[in-house]
């Protein structure tokens, strides 16, 4: 009898393997000539004498990355930490060319083993420690785990911070703008260092390291856009009004932004900077705008008030095969964190993930051209939650996440506080 696909787990525990001889030319032909069309610029500094093994941590804007990743190693391999759904149909040649799979935003002591070995085989581990792309160009929040991990590994560290493909594709509008990429490649710390310099040392290191904000980057470098659609999808990330306050109602398309409700609008230059059509522009610049909005939903969480709740459709992805649906439910997100429950055809499936199990979630816009979602996993599974009713709810979903981690971890740190 053929087990049901549900049952079919990705199998985590296999070992990875070194990236197959006969894969590293098709590695460097699939990407050679993508980045040279975008005119790839690579800086690098205190590279001498770096040589595998080593951990390449990488920022995270787009698939192009890999490729930028892939140019910037040249000749050298590496393995790379690939999330789950970039597996699906491709399992075989994803473990050929050396990938390890993990699933988003879960404590997996298994990869951590993986990682291990890859170090012990000479090669380079590439990590994007960001677990996603970013959502309005500025640095997503680190894992504070990440300075424990370089720590044990006792190798040296590199980071390949890289501009321009946030600006060129962001998650929330994937038509290409066809932006050079600039990357710079540095080595952060020794071997040696990883040794001897305290944890905060390394965490800031790599913190200093990692920081970009491409908006900034795009003004410095006066780098203009002309693709007319270049604001259609902002409202996803920017979903709250600031004149007045109504969440979930923006809108856009062309170079627009406006708010369904008060109708006030503003307008995306080629330079990247947002200005009111009428009136005083609350926010020219657009991560700006988007730490407001993470004020709003930290300030709902003092408050007591923070929850979004909606009839969801799930999808799960128990291995690289594909998603499998699994009925509707519900979807609770407030300050203890998310529930899920949903009437599966093989009983009630209940799901709950704590604030301090989650430093941040990842989400989609338009996933599989069917709808936003957030995608919430187990060590075993992945669950694909569609919200049916609320609009544009995810983002202040992701927002409230790392928020709600936030504060568990300042009550941790602060005792009179309980
Ligand atoms: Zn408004």
């Amino acid at each position: 009898m053929q087990p049901d696909p549900l049952d079919v787990k990705f199998d985590m525990a296999r070992k990875p393997i070194r990236q197959r001889w006969y894969l590293r030319p098709l590695t460097w032909a699939g990407s050679f000539p993508d980045v040279w069309a975008r005119r790839l610029k690579i800086a690098r500094h205190d590279v001498d004498g770096l040589k595998p093994p080593y951990l390449l941590l990488c920022t995270h804007m787009a698939f192009m990355d890999f490729k930028v990743t892939t140019a910037a190693l040249f000749p050298y391999r590496a393995n790379y930490v690939v999330a789950i759904d970039g597996f699906i149909g491709r399992e075989w040649l994803l473990r050929n060319a050396g990938g390890i799979c993990k699933r988003k935003f879960t404590n997996d002591l298994t990869v951590i083993k993986h990682i291990r070995q890859v170090i012990a085989n000479g090669d380079v581990l590439a990590l994007y420690p960001e677990a996603r792309y970013s959502l309005i160009g500025t640095t997503s929040v680190l894992p504070g785990s990440l300075g424990k991990l370089v720590k044990m590994l006792g190798a040296p560290v590199a980071v390949l911070n890289i501009h321009g493909n946030y600006l060129n594709s962001p998650c929330w509008n994937l038509n290409k703008r066809k932006i050079p990429i600039a990357a710079d490649f540095g080595r952060i710390l020794t071997a040696e260092e990883t040794a001897a310099l305290p944890l905060s040392e390394i965490n800031e290191r790599i913190r200093t390291a990692f920081a970009y904000d491409e908006y900034r980057w795009q003004l410095e470098n006066q780098i203009r856009i002309d693709y007319p659609d270049n604001a259609k999808g902002l409202h996803k990330v920017l979903y709250q009004c600031p004149n007045c306050l109504t969440e979930y109602l923006m809108d856009s398309d062309g170079n627009r932004l406006w708010c369904g409700h008060c109708k006030k609008e503003w307008v995306l230059s080629p330079l990247g900077q947002l200005n009111a059509t009428q009136g005083e522009t609350e926010f020219s610049h657009p991560p700006d705008w988007y730490e407001f909005q993470r004020r709003e939903v930290r300030r709902q969480i003092e408050q007591g008030t923070y929850e979004v709740s909606d009839e969801v459709d799930v999808d799960s992805l128990p291995n690289a095969k594909g998603y499998i649906n699994i009925g509707k439910g519900r979807l609770v997100h407030n300050l203890e964190g998310f529930s899920l429950e949903v009437a599966t055809r093989r009983g009630p499936l209940s799901l709950k993930k704590t604030p301090a199990s989650m430093y941040s979630c990842h989400i989609e816009y338009n996933y599989d051209a069917r709808g936003d979602c957030i995608d919430l996993s187990t060590l075993q599974d992945t669950y694909y939650i569609y919200p049916l009713n609320l609009h544009n709810c995810v983002t202040k979903i992701a927002l409230a996440t790392e928020e709600l981690y936030a504060c568990h971890q300042q009550k941790k740190t602060s005792p009179d506080k309980g």
